[in-house]
């Protein structure tokens, strides 16, 4: 069946990357707009294998050409309904990867698609043949799919309209989980699906901890589980709760050792700093903590600027991902901001210290009120002197930190010096065997790497550099 096409299909596409200098056209991405959606219809509502176009084809695009781009699919079966939409929408992600010479990023409206030119020079001319390799893929894979019919839409403004709409369906599901939390359930979800590109990453969704990519939630999860046993979502019992406040259960534990190969055996769901969960690479924000203010960044995909830590996304994304538990960075689901247990077990708000204007706008509605006009921006800072300043005017709730840590280091004279900033690092234990890979930049010209390193530190005291007469 798959010959009628003109590229192959296979898993061993996936992890495919199209450069820049290989790609005949991008679709949607950082650059443009679009989006990925999934609905569940009635049986005699659709018309199986329909496709629809609405704007330009392949064969009408210029190479080296960019345009927005929407993908939307309507689904039909008797075991279809609609809290699986959102786990076959993480699907397309998967199946779109097969195809020789596509490349498809990330999710909802975050989707990123770029298509090779040799894809082009071997026959593809037309969405029409990635739509019916999608279709296909979806319905040999979820056979609880009998009816699908796809539309795709490369027109700008039509892409606007319906974007909007998706958006408000993305929020209406995310809102689902609000009134439910880790302690009313006696069984959580994991996910291994992006074990082809970061194989040790086991992702937990629980009621209060949406998955890291955004696009499924602790309900997504259960029909998954449900109506897939086999697949790659799966029930987690929570067993016995080891940690509370830091989220650390029996069951997610056993299920970690057993998922990572043995690469971990600890998963604190609410905590930054010890046994935190692995980052596979679709996470929407990374989280940086910034030791120079004793606090922690967030960064958005939407980005395209640097940190007050010197650093862009893509470098923190590139340090965060890969299945690993890295102490210092941590991806996350931009819903995890809206949880009562947002990295509860670091302060939780109270340590959240900048983020881009545009994700604070976004989860506005979510910051504590007390904290609103506290955390800046890139319109307000542009480095860790700004940074700290700003910090210190607002009298953010992260200074309290600094005159605990001050207090301190005036009690240990031998190693305060007169030259030396007034401020430092709070005490940590690293666990054994745990990769540390804290980042100092902004212009502080300090840059620490350890690796697989078992480190104790009761505290380090910076000191600024004596000049030489
Ligand atoms: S990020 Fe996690 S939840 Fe999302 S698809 Fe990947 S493994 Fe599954």
């Amino acid at each position: 069946m798959a010959n009628e096409f003109p590229f192959e299909i296979s898993p061993m596409f996936e992890g495919e990357r199209v450069r820049k200098d290989d790609m005949f056209v991008e679709l949607a991405g950082p650059k443009s707009r679009g989006f990925e959606l999934v609905r569940a219809a009635g049986l005699d509502e659709i018309e199986d294998g329909k496709f629809t176009l609405i704007g330009p084809d392949i064969s009408g695009m210029q190479e080296g050409s960019r345009h927005p781009y929407a993908m939307i699919y309507r689904i039909a079966g008797k075991l279809v309904e609609a809290d699986l939409e959102a786990i076959v929408e993480r699907r397309n992600h998967d199946f779109q990867n097969y195809i020789q010479g596509y490349m498809h990023l990330n999710q909802r409206y975050d989707v990123w698609v770029r298509i090779n030119k040799d894809a082009i020079k071997k026959g593809l001319k037309s969405f029409e043949q990635v739509a019916k390799a999608t279709m296909m893929l979806f319905k040999n894979e979820l056979p609880f799919i009998e009816k699908i019919e796809a539309t795709y839409i490369t027109d700008p403004e039509e892409v606007e309209k319906q974007r909007a709409e998706a958006i408000k369906i993305y929020e209406a599901r995310d809102a689902r989980t609000k009134g439910l939390h880790d302690e009313d359930v006696d069984v959580f979800y994991g996910c291994t699906l992006c074990q082809s590109f970061a194989p040790t990453n086991v992702c937990v969704v629980t009621p209060d901890r949406i998955s890291l990519c955004g696009a499924i939630n602790w309900f997504d999860g259960r029909a998954a589980a449900k109506v897939d046993p086999e697949g790659p979502q799966f029930a987690i019992p929570k067993g016995e709760i080891i940690d509370k406040v830091g989220g650390e259960y029996s069951g997610v534990n056993e299920k970690a050792v057993a998922l990572s190969g043995g690469e971990y055996s600890r998963i604190k769901l609410h905590s930054f700093f010890e046994y935190p969960h692995t980052s596979c690479g679709c996470f929407e924000v990374v989280g940086f903590y910034i030791p120079e203010v004793d606090g922690i960044g967030w960064v958005d995909r939407d980005f395209s600027g640097t940190a007050p830590n010197g650093l862009a996304f893509s470098t923190m994304a590139g340090q965060t991902g890969g299945g690993k538990q890295i102490i210092g960075f941590l991806g996350v689901g931009v819903n995890y901001f809206r949880s009562p247990k947002f990295i509860q077990a670091d302060g939780g708000w109270e340590r959240v210290i900048w983020m881009p204007k545009n994700l604070r706008e976004k989860i506005k509605a979510d910051i504590p009120p007390e904290l609103a006009d506290k955390i800046p921006t890139e319109e307000d800072v542009t480095d860790l002197k700004t940074l700290r300043d700003y910090l210190e005017k607002k009298q953010h709730p992260i200074t309290r930190r600094w005159v605990k840590e001050e207090a301190a280091a005036e009690a240990a004279p031998a190693e305060s010096a007169a030259a030396a900033p007034a401020w430092s690092v709070p005490a940590m234990t690293m666990p054994a065997g745990m990769p540390m890979m804290p980042q100092f930049g902004g212009g502080e010209g300090v840059k620490l790497v350890f690796k697989n390193a078992k480190i104790t530190i009761d505290r380090i005291v910076l000191k600024g550099k004596e000049k030489q007469s």
